[in-house]
């Protein structure tokens, strides 16, 4: 069993680790941004709940975000665990976690902290471009597609994310400082966290995440 939650900014560059990342482990991605983003395109009760906060870059209110984390995690797919991106976003919403694993009598193993300075972190959200239909995530200046506007994996075309506009980014990033970097402390305190250099490159980072998460594994199978 592995429990993985991913941490880091708007644009710090979870999703484009988590896809790598959950092939290599064979740990199944729960994203809580591309499940609402689902929920929007499906115009379901939950993505009309989501989308005012979505497009203005706020979060979506707690209760509405754990209970479809509390769906998710029922799937068989998380029989052996899973990596969670995006999600825990406040205080609230990892006690909720806390709660959720405890009744399957489990618990978070690691937390992966991918840190990006701010200023960084707006370039990467200003230059970023997802394919419609894979969901693999570009960049125009850090990692271009071969063709432009063109998705490298399945040939779909990229697009720009609604509520990735210069105000919308800038107040994400508000948010996070805000709302979400307090759990930084949280899992700290529970000698969780692990900080890696987000400011390399996609496959150093790489490389780093999944020695730390082998290590967390082998030290709780030895
Ligand atoms: P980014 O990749 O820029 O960090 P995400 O795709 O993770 O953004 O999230 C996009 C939006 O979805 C957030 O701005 C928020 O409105 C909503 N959202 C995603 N995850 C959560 C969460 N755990 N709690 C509340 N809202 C969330
Ligand atoms: P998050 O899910 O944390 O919001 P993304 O994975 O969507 O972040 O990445 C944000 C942007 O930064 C994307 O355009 C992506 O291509 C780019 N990016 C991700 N990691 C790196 C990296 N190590 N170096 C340069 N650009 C990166």
């Amino acid at each position: 069993m592995t429990y993985v939650v991913l941490m880091g900014g708007p644009g710090a560059g979870k999703g484009t680790q988590a896809k790598i990342l959950c092939k290599k482990l064979g740990l199944p991605q729960i994203a809580t941004g591309d499940l609402f983003r689902e929920n929007l395109r499906e115009n379901t009760e939950l993505g009309q709940l989501a989308r005012t906060y979505m497009n203005g870059g706020d979060l979506v209110p707690d209760e509405v975000t754990v209970g479809m984390v509390k769906e998710r995690l029922s799937r068989p797919d998380c029989a052996n665990g899973a990596l969670l991106d995006g999600f825990p976003r406040t205080i609230s919403q990892a006690d909720a976690l806390e709660t959720l694993l405890a009744e399957m009598d489990e618990r978070v193993h690691i937390v992966p902290y991918i840190h990006v300075n701010p200023d960084l972190l707006l370039q990467r959200l200003a230059g970023r471009w997802t394919c419609s239909a894979c969901g693999r995530v570009y960049h125009v200046l850090f990692n271009p597609p071969k063709q432009d506007g063109i998705c490298d994996l399945d040939g779909s075309a990229l697009y720009q994310r609604d509520d990735d506009t210069a105000e919308t980014q800038k107040h994400r990033i508000a948010v996070y400082f805000k709302q979400t970097a307090p759990l930084l402390d949280y899992y700290k305190n529970k000698g969780l966290l692990v900080e890696i250099n987000g400011e390399q490159s996609i496959e150093q980072v790489q490389k780093e995440l999944l020695q730390v998460i082998k290590e967390s594994d082998r030290q709780r199978t030895d």
